[in-house]
């Protein structure tokens, strides 16, 4: 057993994203077993780039309101218990609503994420919230 104490957030890479994200790893076991746990806040209308993973992602929502989206497919709003299983390679984004924050926890099984172009402001227009 090991305890992670609880970590500060720092800015993310803003090639990767939109608004000031804030990330930290609240735990990465052992580079044979692959997992890393991030929590990641987002500001109102922050977001990820798109992107996917080479391995499966898990998204646990802490607070807040947020959205994610899979290529293809419609907007989905998340909150507080939300999980969201995001397949390896699957292309996708995730972040808040645009009147609301929203932290969530993300696990990665392995692998690394690849990214692609943002999120224009037309695409994020297609959230529900901003119908
Ligand atoms: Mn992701």
């Amino acid at each position: 057993m090991k305890l992670h104490p609880k970590i500060s957030l720092e800015p993310v890479d803003p090639d990767h994203f939109t608004g000031e994200v804030l990330a930290g790893i609240v735990l990465e076991a052992n580079q044979d077993e692959g997992l890393r746990v991030y929590r990641v806040t987002f500001p109102p209308g922050g977001r990820t780039a798109w992107h996917h993973h080479t391995g499966v992602q898990l998204l646990f929502v802490e607070k807040g309101r947020g959205l994610v989206q899979k290529e293809g497919e419609a907007v989905l709003e998340i909150g507080p218990g939300d999980a969201v299983h995001i397949a390896a390679g699957e292309k996708h984004w995730h972040g808040a609503c645009q009147d609301e924050s929203m932290s969530h926890l993300a696990v990665n099984l392995g692998g690394s994420a690849a990214w692609m172009e943002k999120v224009t402001e037309e695409e994020y227009a297609r959230s529900p919230q901003a119908g």
